[in-house]
């Protein structure tokens, strides 16, 4: 999801188009007033502009059914709407949301209803905290929250369906912040309905933390075969880099041998074994050198994401954790002799010495790849 102020045409397409760059397939940007609605059209034609064909998809709260009738040019530039139903508007919420749906079922867009933790619909919880204060076995408050979270989620998508738009034109979400709350309410929502299920860990935070919760949560959902489409919500440094959170949403889903976007390498930790950095570098230097050659190979040789590349520190785990690599080195530890050895196809190849090592491992890099995933067939 973008974080530039979306009335800002310029900055927000640059930011999707760098999202999409880094391997994002869906791009949300918030519509949140007239100038963001009168924008989306121009931030469209920018990205179409830039040659990027990833759809955007507008996430409205409060005036959504406003701003949708109010400039059809938006709703046709997004590919899809993203409603939250907490966020519809009080007594005439079901009205509101009727409204963005027949948009959507006019225009033939999807509908995600992304229900949140944070701004649950406060009627329905009041009611369901009262009707559950009643019952013979009353559900601690937890429990009725979560289950105030899948009704208003699934009354919202069978009133979409009511208004017109197809079961399978509706995606639903129901984000928390705490891991096991998000695995409860996910595990129940795909007990209880066959609409695809977007996941996200909703404010997971900085840094480490939010990479770890998001990871934690997402992976027992995804290893169940719970998610269609996930987000990872990174809150980034002052001017960080926005599209940290889709790097990390591709490792999870290639940790998890789900999808391939990148080659890994394997790297070990290194120990007392490894007094110099020079593993480290290497290491380091080699993983910059796939990142920076992946945009070509992408598109030149495909497959190329799916190579496993081993860098190691000693001839404890090198050996045999290179073999098991498309191409790994094993360099020496301390104490042993300076020699590196290189296996490709769990064969060793050759052993490498001297102050060329990596030079001559990239080399080595650059011709597997040629061989092993042939330049894709151009058509005249
Ligand atoms: S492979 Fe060698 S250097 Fe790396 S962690 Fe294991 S023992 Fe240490």
């Amino acid at each position: 999801m973008t974080n530039t102020d979306t009335a800002d045409a310029e900055a927000t397409a640059a930011q999707v188009v760098a999202l999409a760059g880094s391997g994002s397939q869906l791009v949300r940007v918030t519509v949140n007033n007239d100038e963001a609605a009168r924008s989306v059209p121009e931030i469209a034609r920018r990205v179409a502009d830039a040659g990027v064909t990833v759809p955007i998809v507008g996430d409205f709260h409060y005036n959504g059914h406003l701003l949708l009738a109010k400039y059809p040019e938006a709703a046709t530039a997004l590919a899809k709407y993203r409603i939250n139903p907490g966020n519809v508007g009080g007594k005439r919420r079901d009205e509101n949301f009727r409204t963005i749906v027949q948009i959507a079922v006019d225009n033939d867009r999807p509908v995600r209803i992304g229900v949140n933790w944070g701004s649950l619909d406060q009627d329905l919880l009041t009611q369901m905290m009262d009707e559950n204060a009643h019952a013979a076995a009353p559900l601690d408050a937890k429990a009725v929250y979560i289950e105030a979270m899948l009704a208003s989620a699934l009354r919202s998508a069978q009133l979409a369906e009511e208004v017109g738009l197809g079961h399978d034109r509706i995606v639903i979400s129901a984000k928390v912040s705490g891991v096991q709350d998000l695995v409860t309410v996910y595990r129940l929502l795909a007990a209880r309905c066959d609409y695809p299920l977007h996941l996200g860990l909703t404010e997971a935070g900085m840094g480490s933390k939010g990479i770890i919760a998001s990871t934690a949560g997402l992976s027992i959902l995804l290893a169940e075969g719970i998610g269609d489409t996930i987000r990872v919500s990174l809150t980034p440094r002052p001017n960080g880099d926005r599209t940290e959170e889709v790097r990390v949403a591709q490792q999870i889903l290639q940790s998890l041998g789900l999808r391939s976007f990148t080659p890994q390498v394997t790297a070990c930790p290194g120990c007392g074994r490894t007094t110099s950095t020079f593993f480290q570098h290497m290491a380091e230097d080699i993983q910059a050198y796939l990142r920076d050659r992946m945009p070509e190979w992408r598109t030149v040789h495909p497959g190329v994401e799916e190579m496993k590349v081993a860098v190691m520190g000693c001839v404890v785990n090198g050996p045999g954790e290179s073999k098991h690599a498309n191409i790994g080195i094993s360099l020496p530890g301390t104490f042993e002799e300076p020699k590196a050895p290189v296996y490709v196809d769990g064969q060793l190849v050759v052993t490498l010495r001297g102050d060329r090592i990596v030079e001559e491992f990239l080399v080595m890099l650059d011709a597997y790849v040629e061989r092993t995933y042939p330049a894709a067939a151009v058509t005249p």
